[in-house]
């Protein structure tokens, strides 16, 4: 079978995510053989390079044989037993892990990324429920931001494309302004930016306090935005505002955790512990469905009663899946055992040059670099620029989704600093090869 083929049949069988199909009678679906490392190769024997971690999943490569072992070791014992009433080694062993690298404890587990912000939005309302203030019942997220698209994640995401269809069916929810260094006065530095719009968190939480249940964030960097960085000094403001007016804090790191900004946890570089941290994507190194929310132990002491109702009746069938639960194990031991942190810091730094080389060039601005994420906007870029970079890149071996007019690069951490430079050469021959 060659690409063609799979290509039609896939078009008359799945409806692809996040896609208007009929744009697929022109723009090519790329089917995959088999991965192995950072590249990806398709029937006809072509290979890409993953420079999107397969949508910010993938850490440690693809067909990695530790994870491999790891998960079929635990095929040959157990594949998954209902949570509800059971419990498992991987599922123990990970939430004390977690517990451990995060201060916070018990892992309440879902599947996917938006299942964990629902998860963290409920609790924070039944939290406050629980603790008789019934009316902190409203939500507060940043401009830009995105949580996932469930409709509860949906109410807190602030992409229109995603949003305004659905409009009707989502929540009201509050919109604070994102601290996104790219939209600094001219003049004003990243840092005092972000105290700004801190400073704007705190009027609305001023007024709004006794409605407000819980403000969400994605720390450090704003996936769906582009990429959109910012001061971690916003994340310490947020904290002390957030204790200050009795809100919780529900941190994100669906795709920011896992080493992706430089630290395990993005909330690290801000030195901050959110009342709910949220964890998804590369938690199982790309392989398996698998996201949680930890909180803080005053939480969950507010749950815990003799009556039912008290509790959270929350569940998915798949939650804490033992396999996905012991690929999560094999990813901290590997982070543990490599130094992945630090090896990722090297390798960022033994292509700081390259990078810059990228970022003098004519059309790209606002060039930023945070841990394993690289990013810039081009100018001057036309319509349809985003399919249009995609596809060039492709015919060069580079797998790229530009948001917008942002191209980023966020391979897997297994990516050689040759890899890296030879990316962003590519990125540079292509801006030249075309007007876009
Ligand atoms: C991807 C993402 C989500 C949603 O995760 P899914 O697994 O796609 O549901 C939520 N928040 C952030 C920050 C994300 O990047």
């Amino acid at each position: 079978m060659s690409n063609q083929d799979w290509l039609a049949r896939s078009r008359r069988a799945v409806w692809h995510p996040c896609t208007q199909m009929k744009r697929h009678e022109t723009l090519p679906i790329v089917p995959i053989e088999r991965g192995q490392g950072v590249w990806l190769y398709d029937f006809d024997g072509r290979r890409y390079l993953d420079g999107v971690s397969s949508w910010w999943v993938n850490l440690f490569g693809h067909c990695h044989p530790r994870l491999n072992g790891a998960i079929t070791d635990q095929l040959q014992q157990l594949e998954h037993v209902i949570l509800a009433g059971f419990t498992q080694r991987p599922v123990v062993e990970l939430s004390e892990q977690l517990a451990a690298l995060s201060g916070l404890g018990h892992a309440f587990y879902g599947s996917d990324g938006a299942s964990a912000t629902e998860i963290a939005l409920k609790m924070s309302f039944h939290y406050w429920r629980n603790s008789g203030r019934p009316g902190k019942n409203q939500f507060v997220s940043l401009a830009q931001s995105y949580h996932g698209e469930t409709l509860g994640a949906l109410s807190v995401t602030d992409v229109p494309l995603f949003r305004e269809t659905y409009a009707e069916l989502l929540r009201p929810s509050h919109r604070i302004g994102s601290p996104d260094r790219r939209l600094a006065a001219p003049g004003e530095s990243g840092h005092d930016y972000a105290l700004r719009m801190a400073a704007e968190a705190e009027q609305l939480f001023a007024e709004r306090s006794e409605q407000i249940a819980a403000v969400i964030v994605e720390p450090l960097v704003q996936g769906a935005a582009g990429m959109a960085m910012y001061d971690p000094v916003y994340l310490s403001r947020l904290r002390e505002l957030c204790d200050r007016y009795q809100i919780h804090l529900i941190a994100d790191e669906i795709a920011v955790g896992f080493g992706r900004t430089g630290s395990l946890f993005a909330c690290e570089q801000a030195a901050i512990r959110p009342d709910f941290l949220c964890l998804s994507k590369g938690i199982t190194g790309g392989y398996l469905p698998l996201s949680v929310v930890l909180s803080r132990d005053e939480i969950y002491a507010a749950f815990y009663d003799d009556e039912v109702s008290r509790g959270f009746l929350h569940s998915h069938s798949y939650t804490g899946n033992a396999l996905a639960c012991r690929a999560a194990l094999e990813v901290l031991a590997i982070f543990d055992e490599l130094d992945v942190l630090a090896d990722n810091q090297a390798k960022a730094a033994a292509v700081a040059d390259d990078f810059a080389r990228l970022a003098a060039h004519p059309r790209v601005a606002h060039a930023r670099h945070c841990g394993m994420i690289w990013a810039f906007d081009v100018v001057g870029a036309q319509p349809g620029f985003a399919s249009r970079f995609f596809a060039a890149a492709l015919e060069r071996e580079l797998l790229l989704r530009p948001v917008g007019n942002t191209v980023y690069l966020m391979p897997p951490y297994v990516i050689s600093v040759e890899e890296l430079r030879w990316s962003f050469a590519t990125m540079a021959d292509l801006l030249d090869a075309a007007d876009w």
